[in-house]
């Protein structure tokens, strides 16, 4: 009988904790360790688009998402300046049909707690909290973790290490791909702000997905929690970096703080704006895309591989692409690890590569000015729903292989 392979995984964000379920479900031990003393996601949404719940589907993880998401009717896109609607593309079961899986919004805190319920219930999955990765080793066919709990160092040991630690990965920058493999500034800065419902614009809480669309900047909000919150993000062109932060999630800011850019849009924009009195702030990264997840039995995953720009709302849903594609490639495999971690490498790395590319891409669209955002507001309503629909098979039908 084959010996049961250990996994230990780095950061139990999205991308750690699914992909703790997909390699205990492929028949592996894991152990999760995570910094933050107590796991917790910041209060945020997220929009799951149907590549990410078609995969939490196949890893039997979405009926216990779906008792906390709600599933808009339609993504309404309008220009900021006047209000007008450039595209109303129907969601609903009309992209449940079209791509398979539903198209759906969440509290990020929720989709956290499905996730750690579910891992809970796998007598294979240890989940460490308050337990930092520092560092590791590889000998021969065993990686050794290095850990700081509190001010104590502990050592854990595996067969393979996936860093799943998120945009400033210590397991990608000891993984030794470069000086030139830093994150990429986008002088873009992102606020989230929750408001609850009886604060929020009462037409900003039909079941809908809100996009205004303005010289660079554009603006993003959905109802959460079947209607207790309105979620809010404003992205803006901006020279704020805070590169020092070690916590990018977690920057109180305040109303006064949010880009003026905001303040000349049409009345019903500006109201989703002042209807929050805190916000959270961050700057925006992403990394050039790399073909290299992995050195030798340490791999990379998430945000940890292949940070992007939130324009297509897909950093996420590329995790819990990643979490499934390797546990498809050790249920596949012979029990070989470096032969199951290259099969999970080819499998996601072209595809996550050219989701941030189109990111990036996304960004320089939403954030037009002058004759190109008129031009570009032009196509959109020349295109109408069912063209731009079109154009967004690529990335919500996708079907992995490992
Ligand atoms: C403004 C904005 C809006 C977004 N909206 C969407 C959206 O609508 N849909 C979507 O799909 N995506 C969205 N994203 C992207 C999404 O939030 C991320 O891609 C996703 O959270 C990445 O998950 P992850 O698990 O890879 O990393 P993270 O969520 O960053 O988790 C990493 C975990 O590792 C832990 N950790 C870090 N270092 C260590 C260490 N040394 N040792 C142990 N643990 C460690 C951290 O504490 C954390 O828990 C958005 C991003 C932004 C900025």
């Amino acid at each position: 009988m084959t010996q049961q392979l250990h996994a230990v995984i780095a950061g139990a964000g999205v991308g750690g904790l699914s992909a703790a379920f997909a390699l205990a479900r492929a028949g592996l031990r894991v152990t999760v360790l995570e910094r933050a003393p107590v796991i917790e996601e910041a209060g945020a949404g997220l929009q799951l688009a149907p590549n990410a719940t078609g995969r939490l589907r196949d890893l039997g993880l979405l009926d216990r998402v779906m008792k906390f998401a709600s599933t808009p009717e339609a993504l309404r896109i309008r220009r900021a300046r006047d209000g007008r609607e450039l595209a109303r593309l129907p969601l609903g079961p009309i992209a449940e049909f079209r791509w398979g899986a539903p198209y759906t919004v969440i509290h990020r805190a929720d989709l956290q707690r499905a996730l750690m319920e579910a891992c809970a219930g796998e007598s294979a999955i240890s989940i460490r909290a308050g337990v930092r990765v520092t560092g590791f080793a590889v000998t021969g066919s065993r990686v050794e973790i290095g850990a700081l709990e509190g001010e104590t160092m502990i050592r854990f040991d595996g067969d393979f290490l996936v860093g799943a630690d998120g945009l400033r990965s210590v397991v990608r920058e000891r993984l030794g791909l470069g000086l030139a493999d830093s994150p990429v500034w986008s002088g873009r800065t992102a606020w989230r702000a929750l408001v609850p419902a009886a604060a929020a614009p009462p037409a900003a809480m039909l079941l809908e997905t809100g996009l205004w669309l303005g010289p660079r900047a554009h603006l993003v909000h959905y109802p959460v929690r079947h209607g207790e919150f309105l979620n809010i993000v404003a992205i803006s062109e901006d020279p704020w970096r805070a590169e020092d932060a070690d916590d990018l999630w977690n920057i109180p800011s305040g109303p006064a703080e949010i880009s003026p850019c905001f303040s000349s849009w049409a009345d019903e924009a500006r109201a989703i704006v002042a209807s929050a009195r805190e916000w959270r702030r961050w700057p925006l990264f992403d990394r050039n895309p790399s073909r290299r997840w992995r050195v030798d039995r340490v791999a990379v995953l998430g945000d940890a591989a292949h940070p992007m720009l939130p324009f297509f709302a897909q950093g996420a849903a590329q995790a819990v692409e990643d979490a499934a594609a390797l546990g498809e490639a050790f249920a596949k495999g012979s029990g070989d690890v470096n032969a199951a971690l290259s099969a999970y490498e080819t499998a996601r790395a072209r595809r996550a590569g050219a989701v941030v590319v189109a990111s990036r891409k996304q960004g320089a669209i939403y954030h037009m000015r002058g004759p190109m955002a008129f031009a570009r507001d032009q196509v959109m309503q020349r295109l109408g729903a069912n063209r731009m629909m079109n154009r967004l098979d690529w990335l919500y039908s996708h079907t992995p292989r490992a």
